[in-house]
């Protein structure tokens, strides 16, 4: 059978062999098997185009990734000029063009302070990386004189938070749902209440409710700083947990007691980094430089795998020495800073500035927020929670779950992916102010249907 050109592209076949071949993420397979899945051939802007031709705009920017849409002529070019060159080379123990260029513009990009960057294939690893250089970090300090940590040091995560799938990933995560069955596997930690104001039973202002959630935090570090490696968070929001946002003033509280602590602080920016927020970098919005910064999705404006740990010169410098002191830091993936997502990810940053893309992001923020501002009265929306181009819409009265609202909104040609009850909106940054009007219609189409 051919298994190129036109034979295979018979949208039945392929169907079928979907099915009986392919297992996919986050997914009931028997549910899956018994829906028609929708098969997609192509992108185009900020639509993606299935094998029988439908048109669905990008709703969640293909799992939050996409940046500038799909088949952007500047990122196509800068792939197949890297193609011309070399598709991929291992960076250990080489290093390559389009990587160097890469690290350079990442340190200029991010908060001040991180200034050396680790690459790896995927926001897990990227985690990964962030929690095994902290342990390392403090066990090597330990072998020093007046070392304050025992050791096996362990870290404080957050509840509802989300880090990978991986299992260190997995054990800094605090989602019943995903992580508990594989919780004998998991390192120990120590898990902090995290900001939920629509479930919180909390009277007072925004900066009270900040102080009183970091409290929280405190009351951990206060008791046990001496055995914590790192506090790791998404900041300003939660995102798989279901788009929780955090009060103003909370990671900057988490900042001054990590430092307080002698701690260190992980963030997280996998789903926030790239503008998401309306900041280039969620830390930004509160002037706060982390120890490790945890990069991945749109990275590479959503074309290819790749991820980065940035960190800071003082945890570079502890894993200095000689070879023989087995110091270094013996991590890596074997498509760590693969060469053609590199210069993905390179023609992303030149379309950042060329596109002036977060100044012109403000008024579709804006605009967002007036469309989800008419979709917070309809009778089952419980909550409306969002950060620059990150939303969610919290449903309650299980009349009309998620799932269904998301189904209908596809009919109506609008990719969308649910958590839990909660429908989510993150469209591309590139997306006009006509098809984010058309995105929130059919959003409030779908929930008042
Ligand atoms: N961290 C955060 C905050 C995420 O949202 C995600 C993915 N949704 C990850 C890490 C994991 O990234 P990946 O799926 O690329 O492993």
């Amino acid at each position: 059978m051919p298994v190129a050109g036109r034979a295979v592209m018979n949208p039945k076949t392929l169907e079928r062999w979907d099915k009986r071949y392919v297992w996919h993420p986050f997914t009931q397979q028997r549910e899956w098997n018994r829906a028609k899945p929708v098969i997609i051939e192509r992108g185009e802007g900020n639509y993606l185009i299935d094998v029988n031709g439908r048109r669905y705009l990008d709703g969640v920017s293909s799992l939050w990734c996409n940046v500038h849409g799909h088949r952007v002529p500047a990122i196509d070019r800068a792939v197949r000029r890297q193609l011309g060159k070399i598709a991929h080379t291992t960076f250990l123990g080489l290093s390559h063009v389009p990587a160097i260029e890469l690290a350079k513009r990442l340190v200029d990009i991010a908060p001040r302070g991180l200034t050396k960057v680790f690459y790896s294939d995927s926001g897990s690893a990227a985690v990964e990386v962030a929690i095994k250089m902290a342990f390392q970090y403090w066990v090597m300090k330990n072998g020093r004189v007046g070392a304050t940590r025992r050791v096996a040091p362990t870290f404080i995560k957050l509840k509802n938070a989300y880090h990978g799938d991986t299992l260190g990933s997995v054990s800094v995560g605090g989602i019943k749902l995903f992580h508990d069955i594989f919780h004998p596997l998991m390192f120990k930690t120590f898990m902090a209440d995290a900001p939920y104001r629509y479930r919180d039973d909390f009277e007072g202002s925004e900066s009270e409710y900040a102080g009183y959630c970091a409290d929280k935090v405190e009351r951990i570090l206060k008791r046990h700083h001496r055995r914590i490696a790192a506090l790791i968070v998404e900041p300003l929001m939660q995102g798989a947990a279901g788009m929780l946002v955090q009060p103003k003033g909370y990671l900057s509280r988490l900042r001054a007691l990590t430092k307080k602590y002698g701690v260190l602080l992980i963030a997280d920016e996998v789903a926030t980094g790239f503008g998401r927020t309306g900041r280039m970098f969620a830390c930004e919005h509160e002037r706060v430089t982390p120890d490790f910064l945890c990069l991945g999705k749109g990275i590479t404006g959503g074309y290819l795998p790749l991820s980065a740990t940035l960190t800071t010169k003082r945890v570079y410098d502890a894993f200095l020495g000689e070879y023989a002191d087995f110091k270094a830091f013996f991590h890596g993936h074997t498509y760590s800073a693969n060469p053609l997502a590199c210069a993905a990810a390179n023609a992303s940053l030149d379309l950042f500035k060329k596109n002036r893309v977060i100044k012109k992001l403000q008024p579709k923020i804006k605009l967002l927020s007036e469309e989800l501002g008419q979709i917070a009265s309809l009778a089952p929306v419980g909550d409306i929670r969002q950060k620059g181009f990150m939303a969610g819409i919290e449903l309650v009265g299980g009349k009309r779950p998620a799932h269904r609202v998301c189904a209908e909104a596809i009919r109506r040609g609008v990719w969308l992916r649910p958590l839990g009850n909660v429908v989510v909106l993150m469209p591309p940054l590139s997306i006009t102010m006509d098809e984010l009007r058309f995105l929130c219609q059919t959003v409030r189409d779908a929930i008042i249907r």
